[in-house]
């Protein structure tokens, strides 16, 4: 079939993604109606792959955070689209610890703080699956504790700054904290934990911006072997576990840290 598309009608077609296709030496056989500087023939028309912004569309995070229960906030945050990592993100990843009653918060005395979730944790939607998880599994049942809660009465929750993967592992931007920052403020308020552990650059930096204006400038050494403090909560300031895995010598300064945290908690 012969097409005849002048420039406005492929302009058009262009602007809607429609790409048409037009053969460079085809054999053009010329009718007598055709005017001789039109392509008698054309080829059919290819609709080219709809291509997607790269960036999806955002949408405010709700009111009213600060006043939301536990089921709640764990809802909004699977819905959550306030930043651009709810475009690549398979799930998101709220946290994981102690059963709770239903519309309670766990009952617990550690809150354990990482930075965000990578690709397994990303795929499986709970905090620290992969290798970075299997130290801290490690480390908890070193503790007498494990991610499910159990173990010498004392309950734990896990979670990070980040409710959602930054792709290829990236760190955090600042506007994704930004975002994110509410839910975990929302999530210590609720679980009101005796003694939360950071680990790592990102989950300091967030927990102590305020009690420390200058944090980010402070080397994360120079924090570790104090009790800080986060909305009357002690903070323990500790290496991240991925961190650890790539310089195995500084898992004994862990355990130290970990060792200085079970000791505030049993004054608390
Ligand atoms: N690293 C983190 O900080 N959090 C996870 O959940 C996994 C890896």
């Amino acid at each position: 079939m012969s097409v005849h598309l002048d420039q406005r009608q492929r302009a058009i077609l262009a602007e809607m993604g429609v790409r048409v296709w037009s053969p460079v030496e085809e054999p053009q056989t010329v009718s007598s109606v055709t005017p001789p500087h039109v392509p008698a023939r054309v080829a059919p028309v290819v609709h080219a792959p709809v291509t997607r912004p790269a960036t999806p569309i955002l949408v405010q995070r709700p009111e009213g955070i600060d006043q939301m229960d536990w089921p709640t906030l764990q809802h909004t945050v699977s819905q959550c689209q306030a930043c651009s990592l709810c475009g690549t993100r398979h799930n998101t990843v709220f946290g994981v610890g102690a059963k709770a009653e239903p519309a309670q918060a766990p009952q617990v005395d550690w809150l354990i703080v990482g930075e965000a979730p990578g690709e397994n944790e990303d795929l499986q939607g709970e905090p620290f699956v992969g290798q970075a998880g299997q130290l801290l599994d490690n480390i908890l049942s070193a503790m007498g504790l494990s991610r499910q809660g159990e173990g010498q009465g004392a309950g734990v929750y896990i979670t990070n700054v980040l409710k959602c993967r930054p792709p290829g592992n990236r760190n955090p931007k600042p506007d994704e904290v930004a975002q994110c920052l509410p839910y975990l403020e929302r999530q210590v308020a609720l679980l009101q934990p005796k003694i939360i552990l950071a680990m790592g650059r990102f989950a300091v930096q967030a927990l102590l911006r305020d009690s420390l204006p200058d944090v980010e400038t402070i080397p994360l050494g120079k924090l570790r072997g104090q009790v800080h403090s986060y909305q009357g909560v002690p903070v323990v300031v500790t290496y991240h576990p991925a961190y650890v895995l790539r310089n195995l010598p500084e898992k004994a300064k862990v355990w130290a840290d970990v060792c200085l945290a079970m000791a505030t908690l049993r004054v608390a």
